[in-house]
């Protein structure tokens, strides 16, 4: 995925789950949206095939354990907001 394909998705990957366009380390973006007091960032893979990834953090930016990231895969952008809610459903904290 080049870098253009990568900042459309993510746009495309915010509209879709009614979130907004984060900016993570490393020239990376991903999608935040609040969820029980506390937010549901969507990250993109640029260098790999894995598609999105999901992890919760608190207000202030923490995630909640080191293992956070969840991965999604590909999937359909109207279905991607209840993916992650799956997704964080089934994460074991470590
Ligand atoms: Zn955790």
């Amino acid at each position: 995925m080049n870098y253009a394909d990568y900042l459309r998705e993510i746009d495309r990957g915010a509209a879709a789950t009614d979130g907004k366009v984060v900016s993570l380390a490393g020239g990376y973006f991903g999608v935040q949206f609040p969820a029980d007091g506390a937010y549901v960032v969507l990250a993109l893979d640029l260098d790999g095939d894995q598609g999105w990834l999901a992890w919760a953090e608190d207000g202030d930016g923490e995630r909640c354990c080191d293992a956070a990231e969840e991965v999604i895969g590909h999937c359909p952008l109207e279905q991607l907001r209840n993916r992650a809610f799956v997704a964080l459903a089934e994460h074991v904290h470590r």
